[in-house]
C-alpha cells in the first residue's frame, strides 16, 4: 500500500533543429510531495505506444502550455491566437482518451484544462481580450507564485471538497480560456467576469481541468497542494 503510484506528466516541446521536451520541474517536485511518482512521458504519435505509456501510470497531469489547435474544435484560428504544436495536441489528446477509457485520474492544469474541453467535444476561446471585451486580465504581470484575482468555486464540486472553500484568489496566465463546455463536464469554478476557471466530469471520475497554476502556488498554500494530493490520492486507489 506504500508504493508510490506513477504520474506521468506531459511536457512542452521546442521543435528547432534540437528537438527537445521541455517542463516546469515544479510539477514533478509536487507529485513527489504529494506521494507520488512523477513520470514525465514523451510526446509519441503513435496509437499504440501511448497506450503503452497510459498502461504504465496510474494518474495523468497535462501540464501548462501553447495553444490547442482550433481546428480540432472546428474553428478557424483567430489573428490573437498563439503559437500551437500539432504533436503535443496529438499526443495528449490520444493520452487523455486512453486514461478516460482505463479509468484513470487526470488533472489538467492551463493548457491541459483546454485539452480536457476539446478532448470531449468543448470548444475554446481563441483569446479573451479579443473574444470577450470587458473581461479582467487573465493574463497577470505579477509574479508566479503571486494570485492576482479571485474565483468562486461551485457548491458540492469535487473541486470544492477538494479546496474545502468557495472563494480562493489565483494566479492566472492564460489568454485562452473554455468556451462551450465538453460532453459530461461541468464548470466547477468562475472568476467574477464569467471566464471559466475550472471544469470537472459530472460522472464519478477525477477528471479535472483548472485554468490557474497550482504548481507555482503549493509550496505556499495548502489548497494547491491539496489539488496534486487529490490526484495522487486517487491513483492509489487504482
Ligand atoms: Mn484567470
Amino acid at each position: 500500500m506504500d508504493q508510490r503510484p506513477f504520474i506521468g506528466i506531459t511536457p512542452s516541446q521546442e521543435l528547432d533543429q534540437s528537438p527537445t521536451y521541455k517542463l516546469n520541474s515544479l510539477y514533478a517536485q509536487a507529485i513527489v510531495e504529494a506521494g507520488g511518482l512523477p513520470i514525465i512521458l514523451p510526446v509519441l504519435q503513435e496509437k499504440k505506444l501511448i497506450e503503452g505509456l497510459i498502461n504504465g501510470i496510474k494518474g495523468l497531469l497535462l501540464s501548462g502550455g501553447v495553444d490547442v489547435n482550433p481546428l480540432l474544435f472546428k474553428e478557424e484560428p483567430h489573428p490573437k491566437m498563439g503559437r500551437i504544436d500539432p504533436y503535443r495536441d496529438f499526443f495528449e489528446l490520444e493520452a487523455l482518451q486512453i486514461a478516460l477509457a482505463q479509468g484513470k485520474p487526470c488533472l489538467g492544469i492551463c493548457r491541459g484544462c483546454q485539452v480536457i474541453n476539446v478532448a470531449l467535444g468543448g470548444t475554446i476561446i481563441q483569446d479573451i481580450p479579443a473574444e470577450k471585451p470587458g473581461t479582467l486580465k487573465h493574463y497577470q504581470e505579477a509574479p508566479y507564485w503571486h494570485p492576482t484575482h479571485t474565483i468562486q468555486i461551485e457548491e458540492d464540486s469535487l473541486l470544492e471538497g477538494i479546496l474545502k472553500g468557495r472563494k480562493r484568489t489565483v494566479n492566472s496566465f492564460h489568454h485562452q480560456g473554455v468556451k462551450d463546455l465538453g460532453r459530461d463536464l461541468k464548470g466547477s469554478a468562475y472568476a467574477p467576469d464569467g471566464i471559466i476557471e475550472a471544469i470537472e466530469h459530472e460522472k464519478d471520475l477525477f477528471i479535472m481541468g483548472i485554468q490557474w497554476h497550482p504548481e507555482h502556488l503549493w509550496q505556499k498554500e495548502e489548497a494547491s497542494k491539496a489539488l496534486f494530493q487529490a490526484l495522487v490520492d486517487r491513483a492509489k486507489k487504482g
